[in-house]
């Protein structure tokens, strides 16, 4: 059988590329190589319990905000959505002192302004900037508008700059900042990047109950009533080139999956490689591509608790540091200063934590010497490495929350090298390739390739993070139906 369009990698990307495509009608194949859907939003599952990877929460769910409009359409919104405290979702500790971030515009900067007086006015300048990105998020899916919009000091200043600019006491610039290990904080990073997320997350903040899994089993399972096909453990190990345009791809090494378009949610340096022989693909493209950076990996210590800490309604950002903006430069293999901790919602009701996530940044090059190793076949010095890491984590974190050194029942940790093995991104990154507000052009990709059926959506493109992702797939498929017809299915116009 030949499918209309093939789509490379079930993570979250690919999966909504199915959905919107097969319900337009079109024939849809999705391959996924691992043996769970979801790629960053893959649960695993001990001891009775599930525990997230690459999924904490998500911003703007409430109904009419932008995620919500998106996962209407995906129908999503009757998962187990599970609302943080509005009056703080989000806590930020930086050097000891304890901000909190309030849902609501006009309520965040209320709170802040508490703590911060002097700064009432320039905290509005702030929301105001922020809200602007956040309420024309679909303005960027119409070509008339969008030349505008592109215009805007969002895509043409940094947000280190914009925080200086607007906000003159530098603490204040370190807490707004302070949630921001759901990106990877640089001086060039684009204002937009930050506005979009942060302000998403200011509207409304939520959870999952049962882990983030379930919106890759959900959407895959709409993807399969429509008549798509979707299926796991098949690796796409080669695109096939000819006469200008792929014809195929192999799967295992053996089978083999026409279409007559791809679309690929591997990271785009692993997309290229998959093509090994191309006239078209030239190798200044590739070198192009394999040339940008990427973003920070992380390390992560998935805890199981013994019964007595807190269960908190929110998440906790916890900082030593009289700079967050240089946290990139930190020696994260020797040292833990920047952690986010997220705590899983109870299933059992119960007022105590169950489980914990402790989140830090890593660089490659802390693991780069165990690549090329199996999972669980790494060697007694990576599990010393990674025992030793998650140790100064919950020494770290334990400074915050009182009792959690001896409330440790299981660790489990994962490294760069668990992403990088279990979903192909490049050098482990958390977020992909790196958007630089100076070159932002060349650093944020299009979905288009030199080869004319071959389509790249996901993460890598334009906006980390499950609303940047959604919002990506639909620029993907726009290639496919047209934008307008991608506005009817949002009822946008
Ligand atoms: C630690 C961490 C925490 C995060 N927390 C949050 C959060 O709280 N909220 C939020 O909004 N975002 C969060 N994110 C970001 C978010 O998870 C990602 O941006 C998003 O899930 C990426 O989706 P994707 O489809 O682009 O890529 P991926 O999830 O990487 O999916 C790519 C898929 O392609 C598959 N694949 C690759 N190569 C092949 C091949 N050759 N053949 C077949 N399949 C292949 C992979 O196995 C994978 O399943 C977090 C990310 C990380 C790493």
């Amino acid at each position: 059988m030949k499918y209309d369009v093939a789509i490379i990698g079930g993570g979250l990307g690919g999966l909504e590329c199915g959905y919107t495509l097969s319900k337009c009608g079109l024939s849809v194949c999705v391959l996924e190589q691992g043996n769970a859907l979801g790629g960053c939003l893959q649960t695993f599952r001990r001891r009775g319990t599930e525990y997230d990877t690459g999924f904490h929460y998500v911003g703007a769910l409430d109904e009419g905000q932008s995620l919500w409009r998106l996962f209407d359409f995906f129908r999503l919104m009757d998962l187990p959505w599970h609302r943080l405290d509005q009056d703080g979702f989000d806590e930020v500790i930086l050097n000891g002192e304890r901000f909190e971030f309030v849902s609501g515009r006009k309520e965040f900067v209320e709170k802040l302004s508490e703590q911060f007086p002097g700064q009432k006015d320039n905290l509005k300048k702030y929301m105001e900037v922020l809200s602007d990105v956040g309420d024309n998020i679909f303005k960027s899916f119409d070509t008339a508008d969008a030349v505008d919009f592109y215009q805007k000091p969002a895509f043409t200043q940094s947000a280190h700059e914009f925080l200086k600019e607007t906000i003159s006491d530098p603490k204040l610039r370190n807490v707004l900042a302070g949630t921001s290990l759901k990106m990877e904080l640089h001086t060039n990073l684009p204002l937009y990047i930050y506005a979009q997320i942060n302000d998403s997350f200011i509207q409304s903040a939520w959870r999952i109950e049962g882990g983030g899994q379930q919106i890759a089993n959900r959407l895959a399972d709409n993807i399969r009533a429509l008549g798509g096909e979707v299926r796991t453990k098949s690796e796409v190990t080669e695109l096939v080139e000819k006469e200008g345009k792929l014809s195929h791809a192999i799967v295992n090494g053996e089978e083999h999956i026409e279409a007559d378009i791809f679309i690929s949610n591997a990271h785009p340096v692993a997309t290229l490689d998959l093509v090994k022989e191309s006239q078209v693909l030239k190798k200044v493209y590739r070198r192009r591509i394999s040339g940008l950076p990427n973003t920070f990996g992380m390390f992560t210590a998935n805890i199981q608790l013994k019964e007595g800490i807190p269960y908190l309604n929110r998440n906790q950002f916890i900082y030593e540091t009289n700079d967050i903006w240089d946290y990139a430069s930190f020696d994260t293999r020797n040292r833990t200063d920047a952690t986010l901790v997220s705590y899983q919602v109870p299933t059992n009701q119960s007022p105590y934590a169950t489980n914990i996530d402790i989140l830090t940044p890593m660089n490659w090059r802390d693991v780069e010497q165990w690549d090329g190793t199996k999972v669980m076949r790494r060697g007694d010095d990576y599990e010393e490495f990674k025992r030793r890491k998650a140790q100064q984590c919950i020494k770290f974190v334990g400074k915050y929350i009182q009792g959690l050194e001896e409330h440790v029942e299981k660790v489990y940790t994962s490294t760069p090298l668990s992403y990088k093995d279990y979903t192909s991104t490049h050098e482990g990154s958390a977020y992909g390739i790196k958007k630089d507000f100076s070159k932002l052009m060349f650093t944020m990709l299009t979905p288009r390739t030199p080869l004319p059926n071959l389509l790249l959506t996901g993460q890598n493109l334009n906006l980390h993070g499950v609303l940047g992702v959604s919002m990506t797939s639909f620029f993907t498929c726009a290639e496919i139906l047209g934008m307008d017809k991608i506005k009817d299915l949002l009822k946008l116009r």
